[in-house]
């Protein structure tokens, strides 16, 4: 270990560290723009500079490492005149435009300009115009004129994805970002250079111009697009999702996310076919009733069959409370064990990154509370039930069995059909019951991902179920999980609900004693059954959650600053 004095605290440290490094670790803020803890040092940005006594000059702190015995100053007058000399420096060119700028207000450079700059600009000559506007592929629009030549995206591109597609061209304030000849940014991580950027250089195309960062909530949760669990912040805007950007996680993403799940796994949540309250088939077609009503007509159908004659399909795009209580369902209230799930795997579309060919979140939760079988043999079991006339009811939770031909062959052949789904399916289209439920980005909940990490999803917009169990506005019990929903409740526009609180309500109209009344009771209540899950709660799972297996070591710092 040695021992360095940074801003008059002394600090040990294990040697081989930067000056930046152990300065962060220890809570002292250097301003930084072109170091990131995942990519190379390139020390271009010169944002960084310290005094070190002894040293003639000040040095960057991303490259230069701490020594036995060195005294650092962060703050001293010579390092805050070099560090204000370099944003005029980068600023002498940086256009104004802030007030049109997607990044505004999330911007490394406009918040440092107000900390680090002089305040005011010496610089009375016209700027350097550059290309702006410039497509680099289909996701990311890049802007030269706002480029501070930073080289995080180009570091990306061939230190993570392994795909060099960016570059440098020209030299001095023509300096710019270029793909390769006959090139495009285009690789399945693209969208992670915009996040990156500590400027408004690159922008999103789905997302330019869509909204100012200071009018949208951030929920930090849990992307459904596959078993990897990425984390990530929901962006939301009037109860609407606008964006999703990746949330740092060591043990699951780092600081990185997919452009599918990006782009695509919340787009279901404002789609058309969003279904709205609890239906009942009546004259062959499906007609909204109050979710009594429709309780105890489910409930009083269901009572008709019992054993093997009912047999119900958990989903892996479910949480362990829907799945765990739906198990308790089929076992304590209909004596049926005839209960799975269905795979969704994509075989081949993965890589060795972070996309897993699983294309659900909690394959590993819905086997971890029984509601699958090894091999999904139950699944065969109960599609042959209904074929020969064994299996008269099926219900059916987060999922389009429909969609799955042995099912869709059988169907006509149930006595009695019931449905919990978010969207309109083929499956909602042959059901007697249908309850509509609550989205993956309106719930609260525990998921756990392919290698077994069990982690939090939090509900980053509002329905008119889920505000019931959230409690009053601002007052809910999600509070501590740093939950924004309720910015947005005036905007509800979907009477859904979750899918364990639409169970409770047909088991408690079955006549069963079930209290549960937030997920948080129904967790407690799998913990207290499922093995691997004893003694955890929600306030352990926290904001990264936890191994299941073995317990993993926390890294004594978290560099959360991704942007800004
Ligand atoms: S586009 Fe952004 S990330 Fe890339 S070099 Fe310029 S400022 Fe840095
Ligand atoms: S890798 Fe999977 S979990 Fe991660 S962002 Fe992509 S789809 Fe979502």
């Amino acid at each position: 270990m040695i021992t360095v004095t940074i801003n008059g605290r002394e600090i040990r440290t294990e040697p081989g560290k930067t000056v930046i490094e152990v300065a962060l670790e220890n809570g002292i803020y250097i301003p930084h723009f072109c170091w990131h803890p995942a990519l190379s040092v390139s020390g271009n940005c010169r944002m960084c500079l310290v005094e070190v006594e002894k040293l003639p000059k000040q040095v960057i702190a991303c490259s230069t490492y701490c020594t036995d015995g060195m005294v650092v100053h962060v703050d001293s007058e010579k390092a805050v005149q070099a560090r204000e000399a370099v944003m005029e420096f980068i600023l002498i060119n940086h256009p104004l435009d802030c007030p049109i700028c997607d990044e505004a207000g999330d911007c490394k450079l406009q918040e440092y300009a107000y900390r680090f700059s002089r305040g005011e600009s010496r610089f009375d000559e016209e700027k350097n115009h550059k290309r702006k506007r410039v497509e680099l592929g289909p996701h990311v629009v890049f802007d030269g004129e706002r480029c501070i030549s930073c080289s995080r995206c180009i570091r990306f591109c061939s230190e993570i994805i392994k795909d060099p597609q960016l570059t440098f061209v020209e030299r001095g304030d023509r300096v710019t970002i270029e793909t390769f000849p006959g090139e495009t940014l285009d690789n399945p991580y693209s969208m992670n250079v915009i996040d990156l950027c500590p400027v408004g250089a690159l922008t999103s195309k789905e997302f330019r111009f869509k909204a100012r960062v200071w009018d949208m909530s951030q929920t930090g949760t849990i992307c459904p697009g596959c078993a990897r669990g990425c984390n990530i912040v929901a962006w939301a805007r009037k109860n609407e999702i606008l964006r999703l950007t990746p949330r740092e996680n060591p043990h699951v993403n780092q600081y990185w996310m997919c452009d599918r799940g990006r782009l695509e796994s919340f787009q279901h949540v404002h789609a058309d076919e969003r279904l709205d309250g609890a239906m009942l088939r009546k004259n062959g077609s499906l007609e909204k009733d109050s979710w009594d009503t429709v309780y105890s007509t489910a409930a009083k159908e269901l009572m008709k069959f019992k054993g093997s004659e009912v047999a119900f399909i958990g989903s892996a795009w479910a949480t362990i409370e829907d799945n765990f209580l739906l198990v308790k369902f089929a076992r304590d209230i209909l004596s049926s064990t005839l209960i799975d799930f269905l795979p969704h795997t994509i075989e081949g579309d993965e890589d060795d990154f972070l996309i897993r060919a699983d294309k659900t979140p909690n394959t590993s939760g819905a086997l971890l509370v029984g509601a699958g079988s090894p091999g999904h043999e139950a699944k065969e079991r109960i599609v042959d039930g209904i074929a020969r006339g064994q299996v008269k009811a099926l219900v059916v939770m987060d999922d389009d069995v429909a969609a799955d031909p042995s099912f869709a062959a059988v169907l006509d052949k149930l006595e009695f059909l019931l449905v919990i789904a978010s969207n309109t399916t083929a499956t909602v289209g042959s059901a007697h019951v249908v309850f509509s439920s609550a989205t993956w980005f309106e719930k609260l909940g525990a998921v756990v991902t392919f290698d077994r990490h069990l982690q939090l999803l939090r509900p980053a917009v509002v329905t008119a179920g889920n505000k019931r169990w959230m409690g009053g506005i601002g007052q809910s019990r999600l509070d501590r999980f740093g939950t924004t929903y309720d910015r947005w409740g005036q905007y509800i526009e979907h009477d859904a609900r979750p899918s364990w609180q639409i169970l409770t309500g047909i088991a408690q109209s079955i006549g069963a004693k079930w209290a549960y009344t937030h997920p948080e009771d129904v967790f407690e209540a799998a913990a207290a059954e499922v093995k691997e899950l004893n003694g955890i709660t929600y306030e352990k799972i926290g904001r990264r959650g936890v191994r299941l297996d073995q317990p993993v070591d926390e890294p004594a710092f978290i560099y959360d600053d991704i942007h800004p």
